[in-house]
């Protein structure tokens, strides 16, 4: 089936055994769990966007599979036969406006969940290694971009979810790999078969790790002779042995579990994240996308960056639209939704958001073939798309407080306002223009304190920061692709300089 809907991917979610803890306990059926459960919920709204009765929308999220997809042979199922239609969660970018279609995708997903989506991440690996494993081959007699188009056959064909696992845990970050105290705080081959390798370490910050069916693992950052270990790349389902799980707290995390859904803001969808811990796994070789090739590490972690740079210009300006209709919404509320630094602030987020989603869109209307056939984003233009995301989150954050009061983090809760001693009370004070619900008020209070500063929040602002790379990280690529000497050539032949 290369097209599932939500409740078939719910359904291929209950069959599985992870190894998975939250809070010190064993995570038995993600989907049911009252604090991952919602990010399931948004990974399932990534397969429903497929069967949208809006075409427009189902178009997006639609695409054809464009390879001879070999003979399987990764797991069960039949491989997608070329040109069948496939949720374009799983494809390979085959134009620009794939590209594009790629970040209206991702905002009109955003704005449907108001968290993140978990897919993307997966994504972005897939692309990044098709062309990689095409360019190892190409130079140095490999077989990896065969074993790959296998692998993206399967993940096509059965509709999954891949965890893109690149963040190792890094230990002492001024120590090379192989310098660390601990020579496993970055991922690496500890023994290599004739058949398979076996790998230990563990990935950071896993954006959902208990959502996804297959973890793609790639090397953190450029490596060099010696670092050969620490060069390796592959796939492996996310029941394999040795594989565990510990899911991240997140701030108000507990709300799901003891609160009614008023308190929580956004009850339906959310994010997790985990810490993937990989305790001498096994990966069969035709998994494996590279082993060794130390001087492949770079590109690949360059091409991933940039795809997931792009992917941030559309999937937090959807983000953004909710928090926008947030505080219009409490500004309309409390009554001053014609003040003119109201209606000046809400132009300030429009402006904002759309700035982002701008830089998205430009990155991906630049992209360009590449040798293996696929299109990349413009890389510099990708970096400065994630750089503004770095602040840009945070200011809107900032203007939705200020528009909607010190409620937002004062607000009682939604058990005193069911109580028959306070809930009168809060009806009554709770008030803001007649014609609107005191609750109605509450929740959208609620909705902003959960972007900006609850669960939400962790998708909204430390993930824009940190996600693809913190800051300094894009400030490098746009340093070493900045077009300096054109510029200078430009201002020399104005000013007259031979
Ligand atoms: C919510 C969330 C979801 C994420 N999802 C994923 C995911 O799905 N997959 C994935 O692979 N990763 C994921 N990430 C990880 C993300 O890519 C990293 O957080 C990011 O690369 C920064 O790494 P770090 O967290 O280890 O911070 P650090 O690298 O420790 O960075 C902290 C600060 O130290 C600076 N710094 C770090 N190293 C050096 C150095 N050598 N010299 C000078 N300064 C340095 C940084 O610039 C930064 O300012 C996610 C992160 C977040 C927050």
């Amino acid at each position: 089936m290369a097209l599932k809907t939500g409740r078939e991917y719910l359904e291929s979610l209950r069959v599985r055994d992870l190894d998975a803890r939250y809070l010190g306990e064993k995570v038995v059926d993600p989907a049911l769990h009252p604090v991952i459960g919602p990010s399931i919920n948004s990974v399932a709204a990534t397969y429903d966007v497929a069967h949208d009765p809006d075409p427009t929308v189902r178009e997006l999220a639609r695409a054809r599979s464009e390879h001879p997809t070999g003979a399987g042979g990764q797991g069960p199922g039949r491989p997608a036969p070329e040109g069948e239609v496939i949720n374009r969660f799983t494809h390979i970018h085959r134009s620009a406006e794939d590209l594009v279609k790629k970040v209206k995708l991702q905002r009109v997903l955003g704005r449907r969940t108001g968290s993140c989506f978990q897919r993307c991440v997966g994504w972005d690996a897939l692309n990044a290694l098709y062309i990689t494993t095409h360019e190892m081959d190409a130079a140095l007699g490999t077989s990896y971009h065969r074993r790959f188009l296998r692998f993206l056959a399967y993940v096509q064909s059965e509709d999954l979810v891949c965890q893109g696992a690149m963040t190792d845990v890094k230990g002492d970050r001024g120590a090379r790999p192989g310098a660390q105290e601990d020579p496993d705080l970055y991922l690496r081959v500890v023994r290599r078969g004739d058949d398979h390798i076996v790998v230990r370490g563990a990935k950071a910050h896993q954006t959902g790790a208990l959502s996804s069916h297959e973890i793609i693992v790639m090397p953190t950052l450029a490596l060099g002779p010696g670092e050969e270990d620490y060069a390796v790349s592959f796939a492996v389902p996310s029941t394999s042995k040795g594989v565990v799980f510990i899911v991240g707290r997140q701030a108000a995390d507990l709300r799901c579990l003891y609160d009614p859904p008023l308190d929580r803001g956004n009850p339906r969808f959310g994010g997790h994240e985990a810490l993937t811990i990989f305790n001498d796994v096994e990966v069969p070789l035709d998994r494996v996308f590279m082993c060794g090739e130390a001087a492949y590490a770079g590109r690949l972690v360059e091409r991933f960056a940039g795809f997931h740079r792009q992917s941030y210009g559309g999937c937090k300006a959807g983000v953004g639209d909710v928090l926008i209709g947030a505080a219009a919404l409490a500004a309309e509320y409390n009554g001053v939704a014609g003040a003119s630094h109201v209606k000046d602030k809400l132009v300030e987020m429009v402006h904002l958001n759309e700035t982002i989603y701008a830089c998205g869109l430009a990155c991906s209307s630049e992209g360009r073939k590449t040798p293996a056939g696929s299109y990349i984003i413009d890389l510099l233009l990708a970096n400065v798309c994630k750089q503004n995301v770095t602040r840009i989150p945070y200011e809107m954050a900032r203007l939705a407080q200020d528009l909607a009061g010190g409620l937002v983090c004062t607000l009682p809760s939604a058990r005193d306002l069911a109580s028959p001693e306070t809930g009168e009370f809060l009806l009554k004070y709770l008030k803001g223009v007649p014609g609107v619900a005191a609750e109605d008020r509450m929740k959208v209070m609620r909705l902003i304190e959960h972007l900006t500063l609850g669960r939400g929040a962790v998708g909204y602002l430390p993930e824009s920061l940190h996600g693809a790379g913190s800051p300094q990280a894009q400030r490098l690529v746009i340093g070493r692709q900045a077009p300096l000497e054109e510029c200078k050539r430009a201002a020399k032949t104005l000013a007259g300089i031979a």
